[in-house]
C-alpha cells in the first residue's frame, strides 16, 4: 500500500525540462542544535557558496534570537524576566510567539510552547526525568492562554509563576521559511532546506520533483514513504529524535502539555503544507491527540495533509494522501 502510493504519486512520465547553465551546491551544519541541509542550483560556484553562506548566517541569526540555550537570547530574557513583569523583545520573536498561540488555538493545546514549564525537567542526555510529584508541581504552568501578550509594546509577561516558554517546536520551521525567502530574494528557484525534522522545497528538479523519504520509526536506513514535492514544505516529528529508554518507556522530547508526559500516541507525524511554520506547528499534534483526532484538526485547514504512525505499525493518512482503492476489484 505505501509503495502504491510512492509509486502512484511519480506516475506519468516526468517531462525533464533541459537544466540551464548551472549546477547543484549543496552544504551541511550544525546550527540550532540540529543538521542544517541546503541543496540549491546556482549558476556559479561563487553563487552557489554565497547564497548557502547567507541561509547558514541567517539560521544562526534566528538562533541567536530564540534558543533557550543561550542564557542572552531574548527568549531566554523571557524565562528569566517575564514572571516578575512586561519583558520588551524585538517585533519578530514577538510575532511569532503570537503566532504560536494561533497554533495551540488550531490543535486544541496540544502545540503549547508553554510545554517548557515541565519539559525543561527531562534532561534526555543524561536520562533524567521528573517524578509524579515535580510533574504537579509544575504542570499549572503549561497553559498558553496565560502568556499575556501586549502588541503595542511588544511585550510578554507570565501569567504563572513558574512559568517558562521554548520554541523548539516551532523555530526550525520558522528559520527555514526565512531561508527560502532570502533564496527567493536572490533569484535562486530551486532549492531544499531542511533544519532538522523540517523542510521546504523551492520549485522542483528540472522536471522532476524532489523525492522526501520518511522513515521507520524503529530503523533509521529503512524508508517507509517517499514523497513527492514541488514548492512546498514537510515536518516530520519523531519519538526517535531525543529519548531515553527506562522500564519500557519512551521518554522523549514531544511533551503532552496536559499531563507533563511525554507523548506517545503515535510514533512518528509528517505534516505537509505551504510553509515550514506551519508543518513544525502542527507536525505535535498527533503525539498529543492521538491520529484520528489529528486528521480532524488538520481537516479544518486548508492545504494541510499529513501521515501518521501508529503505536503499532498503522499507517494513517489526511484524505489528500490516501492511496486509492483499486476500482470495482479490478487490478
Ligand atoms: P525537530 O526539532 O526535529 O524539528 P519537532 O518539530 O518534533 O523536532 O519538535 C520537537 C520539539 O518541540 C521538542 O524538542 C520541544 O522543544 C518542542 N515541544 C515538545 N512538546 C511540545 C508541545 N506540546 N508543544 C510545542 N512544542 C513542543
Ligand atoms: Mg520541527
Amino acid at each position: 500500500m505505501l509503495l502504491t502510493l510512492a509509486a502512484l504519486a511519480v506516475t506519468g512520465a516526468p517531462v525533464v525540462t533541459a537544466a540551464p547553465e548551472g549546477a547543484w551546491y549543496q552544504r551541511e551544519a550544525a546550527i540550532m542544535g540540529t543538521r542544517i541541509a541546503v541543496e540549491l542550483w546556482a549558476k556559479t560556484p561563487a553563487e552557489g557558496d554565497a547564497t548557502i553562506d547567507a541561509v547558514m548566517k541567517e539560521m544562526q541569526r534566528v538562533d541567536m534570537l530564540m534558543s533557550h540555550y543561550k542564557p542572552e537570547s531574548q527568549l531566554s530574557r523571557i524565562n528569566a524576566h517575564a514572571g516578575a513583569g512586561p519583558v520588551k523583545v524585538d517585533r519578530e520573536l514577538f510575532d511569532l510567539i503570537a503566532l504560536s498561540l494561533e497554533y495551540s488555538r488550531l490543535t486544541d493545546g496540544a502545540f503549547d510552547i508553554t510545554y517548557a514549564s515541565v519539559g525543561y525537567l527531562y534532561d534526555y542526555r543524561k536520562h533524567l526525568r521528573p517524578d509524579e510529584a515535580q510533574i504537579e508541581a509544575h504542570l499549572a504552568a503549561v497553559d498558553w492562554r496565560s502568556l499575556e501578550l501586549d502588541p503595542a509594546q511588544s511585550t510578554v509577561r507570565f501569567a504563572r509563576p513558574g512559568m517558562r516558554i521554548d520554541l523548539g517546536g516551532f523555530a526550525k520551521g520558522y528559520a527555514v521559511d526565512r531561508s527560502i525567502a532570502l533564496l527567493v530574494a536572490r533569484g535562486i528557484e530551486h532549492a531544499s532546506v531542511s533544519a532538522g525534522g523540517d523542510t521546504r522545497i523551492l520549485g522542483d528538479r528540472f522536471g522532476r520533483p524532489w523525492i522526501v523519504g520518511i522513515r521507520h520509526p524503529d530503523d533509521p536506513d529503512r524508508v517507509i514513504l517517499r514523497i513527492p514535492l514541488e514548492d512546498t514544505a514537510l515536518s516530520t516529528s519523531g519519538d526517535y529524535e531525543r529519548y531515553f529508554d527506562a522500564d519500557g518507556v519512551r521518554y522523549h522530547h514531544i511533551i503532552d502539555p496536559r499531563t507533563g508526559h511525554s507523548a506517545s500516541k503515535v510514533r512518528s507525524a509528517t505534516i505537509i503544507a505551504a510553509t515550514a511554520t506551519q508543518t513544525d506547528g502542527l507536525s505535535k499534534t498527533a503525539f498529543v491527540l492521538g491520529p484520528e483526532q489529528a486528521l480532524e484538526v488538520i481537516a479544518r485547514i486548508p492545504g494541510v495533509d499529513a501521515v501518521f504512525v501508529g503505536p503499532d505499525g498503522k499507517v494513517y493518512y489526511s484524505p489528500g494522501l490516501e492511496p486509492p482503492t483499486p476500482a470495482d476489484g479490478r487490478p
